[in-house]
Formats: C-alpha cells, sequence, structure tokens
C-alpha cells in the first residue's frame, strides 16, 4: 500500500533551515512551497562537505550565506520570530497508549508541541497558520528502536531520507562504525540531512567475539577489539577509561554482547551508569542467562529468541558463535514448554525495574522465509519454530507489564511498521504497537521527557496518516506527512 501526498516533483511543504520561508500547503492542494527541499538540502550538505574540502561552488553560496547567519542568529538567541502552526480537526493518538481522541487541535510553535485540545473549544491565535486535517490520524514520530545503520552498503543519505519519509524520526543503533554515526547524527541534528535522529551504542564483548566479521568491519583501521566503539573487555581491562572511550564516541549507551562473565557485566554496568550511559544488553550475553543479565543491572535486554536460555538450566556456551549457531538453534522446538510459566519470574523483575525488552520480531520472521543455509545452523523451519516460540515469549512480556521496544535490527531499510504489523500479530493492540515504536522506544534511549509522544513541550515529531491505525495497524504504513521537530517533509509510504 502506498499513498503519496505530494506530486512528482512537488517537495511541498519541506521546510529545512530557520531563515527559510515556512509556507504549509492545506492537504489537498496543488500549490507547492518555494523551491525543492531535496535540492536545497543536497546543496548545503554538499556545501558543509566543501567547506570541509575548498571546493565552493559558486551556486550554492547563498544558501550557505542563509545558512550561516540562521546557525548564528540561533547561537546569538535571536531566531525565528515565533511560529505557531495548528493542525486542526484531527484525530490523536499520542504514543502513551490513551485511547484515540478525535476531533483534537494540535498546537506547534517554534518545533514544540503548545497543545492538544479540543477542536471545537480552542480558537486559533491570529497569525497561526492553520493546516486542516479532517479525517485524518497523527501518531508521535516512529523510532526504530534497533538498527545497524553503517551496515548498509549503498548511500546512508538515501537510506535515512526514505526512513524520515515513511515516519521515522529517530533510531537507536546498536552496533556499527561510530566514526560514521558520529557524522550522521549531527548532520541530522543540525538539519543538513533528511534524516531521523540517530541516537547510537559502543559495543563491549569478551576476546573470543574480536574476530567476528562485524567488529573487524565496523572499526576497520583498528586491531579488533580496540576501537573505543568496539572494545574488547576482561577482567585486567581499565573499566573506567574503556567506558570514558566508549562515551568520547559520543554513544548514549553501552551494548554488550557476548562472552562476558556475570561479575564482569555488573561492572561494567555500575561504571557506566556512573558516567551517565544506558547499558543494554543481548538477553543472553553467553554464556549468562537473561536473569543474571538482568541481575547486573542493566537497563535493556534485546531480542526476545535469546530469552530461551532462561528455559535452560546447564551451561550455555561461552561464545556467540556456538551459542547461536549451534547450540540455539534447536532449542525452540514445538515441544518446548509455554513462555509464560518459564519467563514469568524474569518478566516480573524486568516490569519492576523498568527494563525493557527490545522485541525484534522480524530477524526470525525474515529467516524462516529466506533459503536453507542462509545462517550457519539455522534453516527456515528452526526459525519458523523460533518465531513461534518468540510470539508467545512476547505476548507473555505484554502481560506482565514489561515495556516493550520496536525494532527491526537491520540495516535501517526494513519499515519499523513491519516489527509493528508482527506485534500485534502476537497479540499486542495496535495502541501497545504504537507505543512500542514510540514513547517506549524513546523511553529506552533515554530521550523520553522529549521525544516519543504527542504532548505539550514534546518536540513535534508527528506522522499524519490517512486511516485509522488502531482499527488496522497495517493503516500504519499510510503516511501522508512527516513532521521533524516542527518541518515537514513529504512521504514516501512505507513498504
Ligand atoms: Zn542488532
Amino acid at each position: 500500500m502506498r499513498i503519496i501526498y505530494s506530486r512528482a516533483g512537488n517537495h511541498a511543504g519541506v521546510l529545512r533551515t530557520p531563515l527559510e520561508m515556512r509556507r504549509i500547503v492545506p492537504l489537498g492542494s496543488a500549490s507547492s512551497a518555494a523551491g525543492s527541499g531535496r535540492n536545497r538540502v543536497r546543496c548545503t550538505h554538499q556545501l558543509w562537505l566543501n567547506m570541509r574540502y575548498p571546493h565552493l561552488r559558486s551556486s550554492c553560496v547563498a544558501v550557505l550565506v542563509a545558512f550561516a547567519l540562521a546557525l548564528n542568529a540561533r547561537a546569538q538567541g535571536m531566531g525565528d520570530a515565533p511560529q505557531t502552526l495548528v493542525l486542526k480537526n484531527v484525530t490523536v493518538i499520542d504514543g502513551t497508549g490513551a485511547p484515540a481522541r478525535p476531533g483534537q487541535v494540535v498546537v506547534v510553535e517554534n518545533g514544540v508541541i503548545a497543545g492538544v485540545h479540543p477542536a471545537d473549544t480552542w480558537e486559533a491565535p491570529d497569525g497561526a497558520e492553520v493546516v486542516d486535517l479532517s479525517g485524518h490520524f497523527v501518531i508521535p514520530g516512529m523510532i526504530n528502536g534497533h538498527v545497524h545503520l553503517t551496515a548498509h552498503r549503498g548511500d546512508p543519505e538515501a537510506l535515512l531520507s526514505g526512513m524520515l519519509r515513511q515516519g521515522v524520526t529517530a533510531v537507536r543503533d546498536l552496533g556499527g562504525d561510530t566514526r560514521t554515526l558520529a557524522v550522521l547524527a549531527r548532520d541530522a541534528r543540525l538539519g543538513m540531512i533528511d534524516s531521523p535522529n540517530i541516537y547510537f551504542a559502543a559495543n563491549f564483548f569478551g576476546p573470543a567475539f574480536a574476530s567476528d566479521p562485524r567488529v573487524r568491519f565496523s572499526s576497520m583501521g583498528y586491531e579488533p577489539g580496540t576501537a573505543p566503539w568496539a572494545q574488547t573487555i576482561t577482567d585486567e581491562v581499565d573499566l573506567a577509561l574503556a567506558v570514558a572511550e566508549a562515551r568520547g564516541t559520543g554513544a548514549t549507551g553501552l551494548k554488550l554482547y557476548t562472552s562476558l562473565d556475570q561479575p564482569l557485566l555488573g561492572r561494567i554496568v555500575e561504571e557506566a551508569h556512573r558516567q551517565g550511559l544506558k547499558v543494554w544488553a543481548h538477553a543472553t550475553v553467553f554464556p549468562v542467562a537473561p536473569r543474571n543479565v538482568l541481575a547486573a543491572g542493566v537497563d535493556g535486554l534485546e531480542h526476545t529468541f535469546l530469552l530461551l536460555a532462561e528455559n535452560h538450566n546447564g551451561q550455555l556456551p561461552t561464545t556467540w558463535a556456538a551459542g547461536f549457531h549451534e547450540w540455539l538453534p534447536g532449542q525452540a522446538t514445538p515441544g518446548v514448554a509455554g513462555s509464560s510459566e518459564a519467563l514469568a519470574p524474569l518478566f516480573a523483575e524486568m516490569a519492576a525495574r523498568d527494563v525493557h525488552l527490545g522485541t525484534t520480531l522480524h530477524i526470525s520472521h525474515r529467516l524462516a522465509r529466506m533459503e536453507p543455509e542462509v545462517e550457519r545452523g539455522w534453516s527456515p523451519s528452526a526459525w519458523a519454530n523460533q518465531e513461534a516460540w518468540e510470539c508467545k515469549a512476547t505476548k507473555a512480556a505484554r502481560d506482565a507489564g514489561v515495556a516493550l521496544v520496536a525494532g527491526t535490527d537491520f540495516d535501517g531499510s526494513i519499515p519499523i511498521q513491519a516489527e509493528m504489523e508482527l506485534l500485534v500479530g502476537c497479540g499486542l493492540t495496535p495502541l501497545e504497537a504504537i507505543t512500542a515504536a514510540t514513547l517506549a522506544a524513546a523511553e529506552a534511549i533515554g530521550v523520553g521527557e522529549r521525544l516519543g509522544s504527542i504532548e505539550p513541550g514534546k518536540v513535534a515529531d508527528l506522522v499524519v496518516l490517512s486511516s485509522d491505525p488502531t482499527d488496522n495497524i497495517l493503516n500504519v504504513r499510510n503516511v501522508i506527512r512527516v513532521m521533524k521537530a516542527g518541518r515537514w517533509y513529504e512521504s514516501v509510504g512505507a513498504e
């Protein structure tokens, strides 16, 4: 399903810099705002690159000057004249899990949500720009809670622009080359590229994982295991320095991967928290089972399928290769007992401590439908068993009150909507799936105060839908327009 608001070549209402004219085009209008936003941002970005490598193109100088003035004005606290944008007669699904509220007005001032009111009791102030969204629905900008952007082999800017236009306004990247991620995150934050905001993790693991191809790929130029964002950790490592180096990459948190023992996990978590970093871990950090990873004090467990080890009372493999490729494929046999009983103590503890579960259901969904031998040790039927087990575990986690965070665990090219649909297929309500891809994800990253819901004071990251996602979660793909920090972007639909 694909619905495109803007006509070909019409980048209506795409806004770029604070000094550019802000002009919102009513839905359904054929008129367009000035110029091509995409070309302009290409131009500014090209100029930025050219500033780094002094080959300025004269055709872009005016834009550069405008951009520099805008930055300067901002730096001096001058900013724009107050700007009020009113989204009128819209059904609000605010991301908190509250029921949909029809007939609302959402007021956006200078990129921030200033208020949400019933439409019939509220008058737009003089000078406000009013967009009538009758018959439409608005949800918070979606957040893909588990991506690996630097695994993408194509143009990263095209990938990010596509994600944004599908409704994703933030991502959490849980492992990659942070040299690249930091540049992209910076450019996204400054509005120099069309992109979700990018938050990312530095990876810690035991010596056995340093030779993994993903570590070598993401830390080219370093001896594997020594890059600040992909570090081998042992009892001999100076943890204060290791965490400080990870933090210096710009990471928001650590991702604990594999081959670490429980006492070391505990020391890493303590030091990371002392330095203000979140700690996200594989649900099983081989050989440490989920309950013991949780006991180490982590803030989130990733991958529902790795909860399978909670059913196991013996010694777990000590490496990712042995655990994932040899041990795990045989675990989710159809005979394995229901998740809810085996996982109940774990889920109760997660709910009590507000530790989220990163679902990543799309992994087994995807791999169960691929040809055999795509993943060493796994067959499509093993993934299919895994998928069925995960579904039960996900539902049990929901029933226990665990915060679920939607993520696709891919390079970003799989729409977050796909994960939301799988969550609903496993028994969540559409409202719960929306929360998993909005507020719960923002809270997992640690930015829930500013992002993730449609509430006064939050950044105006919004997605306008043409049909009701609470009626059918597939409708969350029917994106009409996307707003990030008060700026509109045309939709490309989510296929
Ligand atoms: Zn991952």
